[in-house]
C-alpha cells in the first residue's frame, strides 16, 4: 500500500512520538510517518534523569519508554542524529542538518525546552551542564566518573530540577552547594513551605545559600571549571550544573514564520495546531499553555502536558477531533524523604495577579496519628475572598502526603468553594488518613478564616 500522505515529526521525545504512534495506530499505511530526533534516543523519560545519575536505576535503557527500533516495528521511520534546520511552510519541506530536503503534508513540531544558560564571564567552561535530555545526562554521568574524579558540586538555580540534582549530587558523594536569587528553593512554593524544603536539604548535607546572584564560572588550566564566584564568596565547583529554568527551543519554527507568545512558546489552538496553519501542528515544552486560572497562556514545561497535548495533535492529525483543557500548575517532587507537591496558586501568585485571598497552613499527620509511621505533613490552601473559592493548595510531608494535591487539583479543575470540598466523601481509614483528611483540615481553617 502506498501511504498517500506523509507526517513529518520534529523532536522524538514524549509529544512528538505520542503525537506519531497516536496518528500511526489510527491511520495505519494511508499515513507515511518520519520522525526526526537530533540525539540518540526516543520516547525517553527526562522526568527519570536525577534518579539515574543518583544511581537509583542503573541503566540508561530503564529511561527509554520505546526505543527507535520499536517505533519503527509500529512503521514509524525514526531518523536518530538527525536535526531538522529549517522549515519551509510553502512549499512543505523540512531542511535537515544531513541535507536532504523531507516533503510533508502534515507537520509535527515537538523540538522540547532548553535549558537556560546565562550570559556570564566563563559560562563556556567544561563541566558546566543544563540536564534536558538523556545526553545530557549521560555528559553529566561522564564527568563524574571522569578521569577528573570531582569532589564539589555547585547547582545553580533551585526549582524542582536543581532541587533533584542536588540530591543526586550528594548521593554521589560530591560537597554540593545550591545558589538561588530567591529567598528559599521551590519558589512556586509560598516562604514557610520553601523553609522546610531548605530545612530538609540542608538535613542531608546540602549546602543551601539563598538570595546569592552569580557572577562568573572560574576555569582551571585546562579550561575545566573549578569554582564559581557568587554574592557569598567562591565557592569550589568541579561540576556545575544550570537549573536556571528553560526556555522553548522555538527558533526554527519561529524562523519559519509560525507565532509565539511572549515567553517565546509556540501558540496553538485547542486542538494543538499552530495558530492560522492548518495541518502544522506543536506540543509540549516547545509551545504555551492555556491557564484555566489566570486565563492566561503560560509556559510550563511539564512531561504531563507533553504527553496529554502530543496524544490531542496525533488525534487532530489523523482527522479526529480533540481539544486540551488547559493546566493549573500541578506539580510533585520530593527531596530525601520530603515530599512537595503544589497546585494553583500560591498567595504570592494571587498576589502578582491582584486577587484577593485568604490563606491557611495547617499540620497534620499522614495516617491516623496513633498508627505506626505517622509523620507530619503541612497543607497551605488559598481561597478567593469573595467567591470562598479554592485557588490552590501546597503540600509538604513525609511519605504519602504528596499525592493529596490530586484532590486539590480536582476541585480547582471544576471550581469548588473551601465549604463543600470540607464536606466532599473523601476516603478514610487510620493506616491512610486522619478521620478528616488533611486536605479538609485545610478547608475548614480557610472557611473559619474567611468567616
Ligand atoms: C531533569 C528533569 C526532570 C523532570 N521531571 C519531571 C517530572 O517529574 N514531571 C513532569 O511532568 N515533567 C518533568 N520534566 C519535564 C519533562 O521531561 C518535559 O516536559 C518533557 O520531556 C517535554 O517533552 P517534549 O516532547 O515536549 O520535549 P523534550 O522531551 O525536550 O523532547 C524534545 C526532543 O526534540 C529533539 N529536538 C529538538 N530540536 C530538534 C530539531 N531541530 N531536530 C530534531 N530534533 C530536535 C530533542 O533532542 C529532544 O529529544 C523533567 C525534565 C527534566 C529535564
Amino acid at each position: 500500500v502506498t501511504a498517500s500522505e506523509r507526517l513529518v515529526v520534529i523532536g522524538g521525545d514524549a509529544a512528538g512520538m505520542s503525537a506519531a504512534s497516536t496518528a500511526k495506530k489510527l491511520r495505519g499505511d494511508a499515513l507515511d510517518v518520519v520522525a526526526l530526533e537530533r540525539g540518540d534516543w526516543t520516547s525517553y523519560s527526562a522526568c527519570g534523569i536525577p534518579y539515574w545519575v543518583a544511581g537509583d536505576i542503573g541503566s540508561v535503557h530503564d529511561l527509554v519508554a520505546r526505543s527507535a527500533h520499536e517505533h519503527r516495528d509500529m512503521g514509524i521511520g525514526v531518523r536518530l542524529r538527525t536535526e531538522a534546520v529549517e522549515i519551509d511552510l510553502d512549499s512543505g519541506h523540512v531542511q535537515t542538518s544531513a541535507g536532504e530536503r523531507i516533503g510533508f503534508d502534515q507537520l509535527m513540531i515537538a523540538t522540547g525546552a532548553e535549558p537556560i544558560r546565562p550570559d556570564l564571564p566563563g559560562i563556556d567552561a567544561e563541566g558546566i551542564l543544563g540536564i534536558q535530555t538523556l545526553g545530557d545526562g549521560e555528559r553529566f554521568l561522564a564527568q563524574l566518573t571522569g578521569r577528573r574524579k570531582p569532589r564539589s558540586a555547585v547547582v545553580v538555580g533551585g526549582g524542582y530540577i536543581g532541587v533533584e540534582m542536588a540530591e543526586a549530587c550528594v548521593r554521589r558523594g560530591l560537597r554540593t552547594t545550591l545558589v538561588d536569587m530567591a529567598v528559599q528553593p521551590m519558589r512556586s512554593l509560598d516562604p514557610e513551605l520553601g523553609a522546610q524544603v531548605a530545612d530538609a536539604m540542608r538535613g542531608m548535607g546540602i549546602d543551601v545559600r539563598t538570595q546569592v546572584g552569580v557572577h562568573e564560572f572560574l576555569a582551571d588550566d585546562s579550561g575545566a571549571v573549578r569554582a564559581v564566584v557568587t554574592d557569598s564568596g567562591e565557592l569550589p565547583a568541579d561540576v556545575v550544573v544550570l537549573a536556571l529554568g528553560v526556555r522553548p527551543r522555538s527558533e526554527v519554527a519561529r524562523q519559519a514564520g509560525l507565532r509565539v507568545g511572549i515567553s517565546g512558546g509556540l501558540r496553538t489552538s485547542a486542538d494543538m495546531s499552530c495558530d492560522g496553519h492548518v495541518g502544522i501542528w506543536a506540543a509540549g515544552d516547545v509551545v504555551e499553555s492555556w491557564d484555566r486560572l489566570r486565563q492566561k497562556w503560560v509556559h510550563v514545561p511539564l512531561g504531563t502536558h507533553a504527553n496529554k497535548q502530543g496524544r490531542i495533535a496525533g488525534l487532530g492529525i489523523a482527522g479526529e477531533r480533540a481539544r486540551f483543557q488547559g493546566v493549573l500548575g500541578t506539580a510533585v517532587t520530593k527531596v530525601c524523604d520530603l515530599e512537595i507537591a503544589r497546585t494553583g496558586l500560591s498567595e504570592a501568585d494571587a498576589a502578582a495577579e491582584g486577587i484577593e485571598v485568604v490563606a491557611a497552613t495547617i499540620e497534620t499527620t499522614t495516617r491516623a496519628g496513633y498508627y505506626p509511621g505517622a509523620t507530619t505533613m503541612t497543607v497551605k490552601m488559598v481561597a478567593d475572598r469573595r467567591t470562598r473559592r479554592m485557588l490552590g493548595a501546597q503540600i509538604v510531608g513525609r511519605e504519602g502526603a504528596a499525592h493529596r494535591i490530586d484532590t486539590c487539583a480536582m476541585a480547582l479543575w471544576n471550581p469548588t468553594t473551601v465549604d463543600e470540598l470540607v464536606l466532599t466523601d473523601l476516603a478514610y481509614a487510620p493506616p491512610f488518613s486522619s478521620v478528616w483528611d488533611p486536605v479538609q483540615v485545610a478547608a475548614r481553617a480557610v472557611a473559619a478564616a474567611l468567616d
